[in-house]
């Protein structure tokens, strides 16, 4: 793909890519600026909550993250020293049916992967670090 795509999006991480994904679906010429030289395995664990995992699913990667994914079926926060509870969330089916989508956990670079995955071959140029931008009166 030409680098003369009329949106420049700077940053191929999670925003950069997902943003990516869906003008590519709209048919939006696009190209996306990484300042590094090419991608590695970063970060740790990240969670998706409900409203997260609609956005996947309408880049059409729900079916792909759950197959990653770890699905909680709770979670419990508790006093560090006293182990008292200060409260719990339900997760699982029950949540899910209340918010339309699963609270999902993942590791971040799974999660990149899979936004790689919607955009075509070609469009991330690396490498490239905005380092000024120009104000332009519309
Ligand atoms: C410790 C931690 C835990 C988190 N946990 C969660 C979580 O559980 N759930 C959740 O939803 N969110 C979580 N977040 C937030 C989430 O990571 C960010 O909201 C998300 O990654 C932001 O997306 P982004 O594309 O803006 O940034 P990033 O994913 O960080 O990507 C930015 C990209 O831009 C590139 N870049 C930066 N500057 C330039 C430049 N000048 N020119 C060219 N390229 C550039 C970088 O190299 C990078 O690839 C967490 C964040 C942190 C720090």
């Amino acid at each position: 793909m030409s680098f003369a795509g009329r949106v420049a999006i700077v940053g191929a991480g999670v925003g950069g890519l997902a943003l990516g994904g869906f003008l590519s679906r709209l048919g939006v010429p696009f190209a996306v600026y990484e300042q590094a030289r090419q991608f590695t395995r970063l970060g740790a664990g990240i969670q998706m909550s409900p409203n997260a995992v609609k956005v996947l699913r309408a880049l059409g990667l729900e079916r792909r993250i759950r197959e990653f994914a770890f699905a909680p079926r709770s979670w419990s926060n508790r006093v560090w020293n006293s182990g008292d509870n200060l409260f719990d969330f339900t997760y699982g089916d029950e949540a899910e049916a209340k918010y339309g989508a699963p609270y999902l956990l993942m590791h971040r670079g799974d999660l990149h992967d899979a936004l790689h995955s919607t955009v075509p071959a070609g469009s991330i140029a690396f490498n490239k670090t905005l380092t000024r931008a120009k104000r332009r009166r519309l």
